[in-house]
């Protein structure tokens, strides 16, 4: 009997019955992945423990040569990871990465420009149920809506007229590439700083996948644990000159002793990223998002811009007589988890919405390639298309079983 079960049996019981949800069913929730056991372990170890305010031969408690070591590590390789002149590791989070770049830019009041969270940008982008939607003036691009991508002249005019002081570009379930050099561009036309938040893509990015938004912006935020695969987190990259600014923000401004087991496994996840098979990783993550696309366009479903070129498909449940909230139940019966997603101009309210945000990162790390994809993709049609066939669904979550025994992460 292991520690933990002796000690806590009701966690222990629980976090039992997470891994095996984990094991045997299909994750496709697109900001989400599985960490590699190596990520886990470096979370899990005794670095928990230690207080280290500050940064490296900077701190403000004593005993952290090790993990000032962890730190300077984890900076060193992502800033090569990326290309970037200056990174600080510490933000516990996407959005509190977010936040030190507003703080360290922005008075209240000022204006922020950003993607429309209908359309697919973040929460910490300025929705008003948000700090950032509280603190700042925020005014939103969307998608075009023939071609549901982004009219990088209609952004243009909207900030010629609103002249923000920030303009994000990034978001949250935007299946198409971003042009970060026209944001560059719009940035320079109305001398505003230009932030992208590449959280869902920074994988992507990593392996040279999608372009790059290092060398056309000041700021680029991000998570770890999405296509990145790392362990929960975040980070800023930006021009050296920012370098000590944002560093004063994150700490002592908004936050206070970094987690530096979270900073060890996030030096690991970099690490695992500059190898050659993460960009094979990444390169089969974008395939069985286009496999997965294409079948739901070839079962009659409407896809939102007519198909993907990262690693999530947006998939309009409509024409199908379904709600996003109803498809999401109806797959999670099957043993698959996708979320409910808002497309762009849904007429429906956020908690219903008309849509699903299908991800394939993480069933990607379990080995997931095309034709098991195309498989499960049909498996995910029938069911959307026979709501009423509670059979089929039970029959499915066999099959995805089989298929996740098949395909093990954490048993293998
Ligand atoms: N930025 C983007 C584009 C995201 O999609 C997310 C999370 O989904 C975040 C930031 C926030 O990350 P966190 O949940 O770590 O605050």
């Amino acid at each position: 009997m292991g520690l933990l079960q002796k000690v806590d049996p009701e966690i222990f019981e629980l976090i039992q019955r997470e891994t095996d949800r984990q094991e045997y069913q299909l994750e496709m929730i697109a900001s989400e992945n599985l960490a590699s056991p190596a990520v886990m372990e470096a979370e899990g170890s005794p670095l928990m423990n230690k207080y280290a305010e500050g940064y490296p031969a900077a701190r403000y408690y004593g005993g952290c040569e090790f993990v000032d070591n962890v730190e300077g590590l984890a900076i060193e390789r992502l800033k090569l990871l990326f290309g970037a002149d200056y990174a600080n590791v510490q933000p516990h989070s996407g959005t509190q990465a977010n936040m030190a770049v507003f703080f360290a830019i922005l008075n209240p009041g000022d204006t922020i420009l950003s993607m429309n969270l209908s359309h697919g940008g973040h929460l910490s982008h300025g929705a008003p149920i948000n700090f950032s939607g509280k603190l700042y003036k925020i005014v939103h691009y969307g998608v075009s809506k023939e071609t549901e991508t982004l009219d990088y002249d209609e952004i243009l005019k909207i900030a010629l007229i609103e002249k923000p002081k920030l303009i994000i570009a990034g978001a949250s379930a935007y299946p198409r590439t971003i042009d970060f050099e026209a944001f560059y561009h719009i940035a320079q036309a109305v001398r505003a700083y230009l932030m992208v938040d590449m959280a869902h893509i920074a994988g992507l990015v990593a392996a040279g996948i999608h372009p790059s938004p290092v060398p056309f912006a000041d700021f680029v935020t991000s998570t770890t644990h999405k296509t990145l695969r790392g362990p929960r987190g975040g980070f800023i990259l930006c021009k050296e000159r920012y370098g000590k600014l944002i560093d004063k923000i994150v700490f002592p401004g908004i936050q206070g002793g970094p987690h530096m087991n979270i900073i060890a496994a996030k030096a690991v996840c970099f690490k695992e990223a500059l190898e050659d098979e993460f960009k094979s990783y990444q390169q089969q993550v974008v395939k069985n998002a286009q496999t997965l696309a294409r079948v739901f366009q070839q079962r009659g479903f409407r896809v939102v811009s007519g198909g993907t070129d990262n690693h999530l498909v947006l998939v309009d449940v409509s024409s199908k007589g379904l709600t996003g909230a109803e498809a999401e139940k109806l797959l999670e019966e099957a043993g698959i988890t996708v979320n409910k997603n808002a497309i762009p101009f849904d007429p429906l309210p956020p908690k219903i919405t008309s849509g699903i945000r299908i991800g394939t990162p993480a069933i990607t790390t379990r080995g997931l390639k095309e034709k098991e994809v195309e498989e499960v993709a049909e498996w995910m049609c029938e069911i959307l298309k026979n709501p009423e066939k509670e059979t089929l669904r039970r029959e499915i979550r066999s099959k995805i079983k089989d298929l996740c025994i098949r395909f093990p992460f954490y048993r293998r």
